[in-house]
């Protein structure tokens, strides 16, 4: 069975980047009707937050993006500590004792002798003498996992075939100095334990996943699929980073983006296949091909957001927004007209009390001077509501006849007196919904 995750940290709200990893997880195992898992990556106690934790699911759950199950990494904490002793006594785990400092040190002595800054492993040379010697001077050491140094291979889902030298990687902390189990260990852990057989992630992991199968390796499990989408940039191809605070899905939400509209554009961004608006995530996973992905960074536009949110909208029954047009106190004959009218004109929802207000208030009407005669003279000929599907036809009818004007003239000049919009819905739609007589 096709097992996926996605895997945050509960460190903060998740944002579009997020979004594109859980998606594509999702969709995967929507795809082959398999499992997807939401892994609450907490093996950090003071910067995970049972906060973010629900912020995280209240987002998925907003998007429709459905867990079959919810793992928690900080109630695995024996199974680490189980894998941990597992390398030890294989012989691929190791406590070094350096300080930050040191290894800073070590590193910009490397860096200048045209060296790779890689760790270099002195801590193996260590005799337990000095191991006892430095436990009592320094308290416990981290603990690192000792690489093969071989090429590690993998067929990557986006980036195909990659090779990275071990040589070239540090042996990986897996245990801090303090006894804290870290992200590299835990999660191969529970990827085997979880029979995960799918894993996308950012291509920011790439070097973790060369470490990351080397672990399962040497605990006896082999890797499941690994693929690397490519990150996301800002329009300009400017790193997206310092934005994304800004680009959380609440945010998103607050401002009006639809779920569908997000997913239907981040299901198809950075792929081949062109992006278009669908009505349900079932047609998103059927038509979802990761192969159709490039490596090259991807450009994210929020405001592309908006049209994609607005024909969303467009095509809406009153019956999906019924509840939010009765609350803006739209009484139920004029719903029906309300909504389609108001629909075609919006582009998130927040637009519609706009909508109503206008028709239930009336607008600011627009009138050159040289027409305040002319709108006066019509607006007198106007009854007082409520009007009908005639009521345009009529009362413009009459105009005319009392004026003499026709046509543009005629028709522009009443449209903004009465909309307070140089365009807009249907005049004679428009006549139905107001609520007042307009008047200057
Ligand atoms: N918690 C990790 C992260 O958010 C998970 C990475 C992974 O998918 O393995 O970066």
């Amino acid at each position: 069975m096709t097992v996926t995750r996605f895997a945050p940290s509960p460190t903060g709200y998740i944002h579009v980047g997020n979004l594109r990893t859980a998606l594509m997880n999702f969709l995967i195992a929507k795809k082959a009707g398999g499992e997807f898992i939401l892994r609450i990556d907490d093996t950090d106690p003071e910067r995970s937050k049972q906060e973010y934790v629900d912020a995280i699911q209240e987002d998925l759950e907003w998007l429709g993006l459905t867990w079959d199950r919810i793992e928690h990494q900080s109630s695995r904490l024996d199974r680490y500590a189980a894998a941990a002793d597992e390398l030890r006594e294989k012989g691929r785990f190791y406590e070094a004792f350096e300080t930050p400092t040191e290894l800073d040190l070590k590193r910009k002595k490397q860096l200048n002798m045209g060296l790779p800054p890689v760790y270099d492993r002195a801590a193996l040379k260590l005799s337990d003498d000095e191991v006892a010697a430095l436990r009592a001077e320094r308290g416990q050491g981290v603990w690192r996992f000792k690489l093969d140094h071989q090429r590690i291979e993998w067929t990557d889902g986006i980036l195909g075939e990659l090779s990275i030298d071990a040589a070239s990687v540090s042996d990986p902390v897996l245990i801090r100095q303090d006894g804290q189990v870290l992200y590299t260990i835990a999660s191969v852990v529970d990827d085997t334990d979880m029979g995960v057989t799918h894993v996308v992630r950012g291509s920011d992991h790439v070097t973790n996943t060369a470490t990351q199968i080397q672990i399962m390796s040497a605990l006896g499990h082999t890797a499941p699929n690994f693929a690397h989408h490519s990150l996301l940039t800002g329009p300009q191809g400017e790193a997206l980073s310092k934005r994304l605070g800004t680009l959380a899905l609440r945010d998103l939400r607050e401002a009006g983006v639809q779920p569908i509209a997000l997913l239907s554009h981040m299901a198809r961004l950075g792929s081949s296949q062109p992006i278009e608006l669908v009505e349900t995530i079932d047609e998103l996973a059927e038509g979802f091909d990761l192969t159709q992905f490039g490596s090259a960074p991807t450009k994210f536009d929020v405001d592309d957001l908006y049209p994609l949110t607005a024909r969303y909208l467009h095509g809406l029954p009153l019956s999906a927004v019924a509840d939010q047009v009765s609350a803006l106190g739209v009484p139920a004959d004029l719903a029906e007209t309300f909504w389609t009218i108001a629909r075609a004109n919006i582009t998130t929802l927040h637009d519609l009390p706009g909508w109503w207000a206008l028709f239930r208030d009336g607008a600011t009407p627009l009138v050159a001077d040289e027409d305040r005669e002319f709108v006066a003279e019509a607006f007198a000929m106007l009854p007082e509501p409520p009007y009908s599907a005639d009521t345009w036809s009529t009362w413009t009818s009459a105009v005319k006849e009392a004026t003499g004007r026709k046509g543009k003239g005629l028709f522009m000049p009443l449209r903004k007196a009465v909309t307070g919009l140089e365009r807009g819905p249907e005049m004679a739609d428009v006549m139905t919904l107001l609520q007042k007589k307009p008047s200057l």
